[in-house]
């Protein structure tokens, strides 16, 4: 077997792997929209392939499966293709373009008739990702995809670095973190609990400014709110993620929940005029918050990926209304800006908000990827997802690891 990276090796973000079998089949796993312009050749989209296997719901993982030749099969999650067509509806209308092919937690299937695939839950900021090993040519190939163990599927990871896969030839694993550090809150536990703090006291509403897809982070949110018995309100897009998620997991809050109300984002509804989102629609229109809106504001949290300013501006009075901001903080910078980027700055401005940062990141910190490469024991580990190699492989030597080796993006190394 060969492998090649055609993007990652000095990248978060943009991740594409491909495996060429000695029968000349080839799969790629990941392909990923870059997260910066510094190199926005992807030429490589282009070329000969038999296959593309999803590790996860993130544009860095998934964001050019458009551009694939429209046969190429494309292997997903079943959670992880509703989650990209939900935002597709709420965004073009349209659902995400390709030859998709589904397939569960842990159980194993076959790509093209030449590799074995088995797919592993792993703990990260999206309710569905994955790790897979691939076998082909009596050879193995370990990709971590993106992971932490400080999340609500914290289990996964301790399993996995319990019992792990055996014969390893090659570990493809990520190191987002190397550079990056967790600094206030380390876990998912953490975040809740500073929410916690924050909802009893509050004196106006809180708003949180998160990802539904981030459904971890949801569930801190939904958990502080109920512990200080605040509704949470939560807009139509939120509803329908809940919904989908709600269709693999029951435990899952849904929006018939009595803790939470759905505004009536005018917008959001717009994109689902269809018939067949009509049994959702009214559903939604039981569970709205209306007019109370305006109630005892101290009794609402909103959780919003974007603040609604007309909304906010009426919910201003002599109490401070909470902002938290809690998704990545590099987002509010300019070479990250995205769509309200500008609004939210505006509002860390004001004197009648308490703007605050409360995020634990999705990915693991370096003693998680150590304890993560030393547990798997494979024969070579190679770093993905990473702008800092050269320090991943100094950190896992410090360990004795002496099997991690440096690839270039592009160049093709035979197993
Ligand atoms: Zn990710
Ligand atoms: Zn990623």
């Amino acid at each position: 077997m060969k492998v090649k990276i055609y993007r990652g090796t000095k990248e978060i973000g943009g991740t594409c792997v491909e495996l060429t079998a000695d029968n000349g089949k080839i799969l790629w796993i990941d392909i990923g929209s870059p997260l910066d312009n510094k190199n926005p050749n992807v030429d490589y989209v282009k070329n000969k392939v038999d296959a593309v296997l999803i590790s996860h719901p993130h544009m860095d993982h998934f964001g050019l499966v458009e551009h694939l030749v429209s046969e190429v099969p494309v292997y997903i999650g079943e959670l992880g293709l509703d989650l990209i067509n939900a935002t597709k509806i709420f965004t073009t209308g349209e659902l995400l373009k390709g030859n998709f092919k589904t397939f569960k937690p842990w159980k194993k299937f076959t790509i093209a008739k030449t590799f074995g695939i088995t797919p592993f839950l792993t703990d990260h900021s999206t309710p569905e990702a994955f790790a897979f090993l691939i076998e082909a040519d009596g050879k193995s190939v370990f990709y971590s995809g993106d992971f932490r163990a400080t999340g609500r599927k914290e289990d996964v990871f301790h399993r996995l670095i319990k019992t792990p896969p055996k014969h390893i030839d090659l570990l493809l694993m990520e190191g987002t973190m190397v550079e990056r550090t967790n600094h206030l809150y380390q876990s998912e536990q953490s975040v809740e609990d500073a929410m916690d703090k924050i909802f009893r006291e509050q004196k106006n509403v809180s708003f949180v400014i998160s990802s539904a897809q981030n459904l971890d982070r949801f569930i801190s949110v939904f958990k502080a709110c109920r512990k200080n018995k605040k509704t949470l309100v939560i807009d139509v897009y939120t509803a329908w993620i809940l919904d989908e998620v709600r269709k693999k997991s029951k435990s899952t809050p849904g929006i018939e929940w009595k803790e939470i109300k759905v505004y009536e984002h005018r917008g959001q509804l717009n994109k689902i005029k269809a018939p067949q989102f009509d049994d959702f629609k009214i559903r939604v229109k039981t569970q709205s918050i209306g007019n109370d809106v305006f109630g005892k504001r101290m009794d609402y949290v909103y959780f919003v990926r974007c603040p609604n300013e007309a909304l906010m501006n009426k919910l201003r009075g002599k109490e401070k209304i909470n902002v938290i901001y809690s998704q990545w903080e590099g987002y509010l910078r300019k070479a990250h800006a995205n769509y309200c980027t500008d609004n939210i700055n505006a509002l860390k401005e004001a004197k009648d908000i308490s703007f605050q940062s409360i995020h634990t990141s999705g990915h693991a910190t370096v003693p998680d990827l150590k304890k993560f490469a030393k547990a798997l024991k494979a024969k070579m580990i190679v770093p993905i997802h990473i702008s800092f190699p050269v320090k991943f492989k100094e950190e896992l030597e410090k360990e004795g690891m002496k099997n991690v080796c440096l690839w270039e993006d592009g160049i093709e190394y035979k197993l």
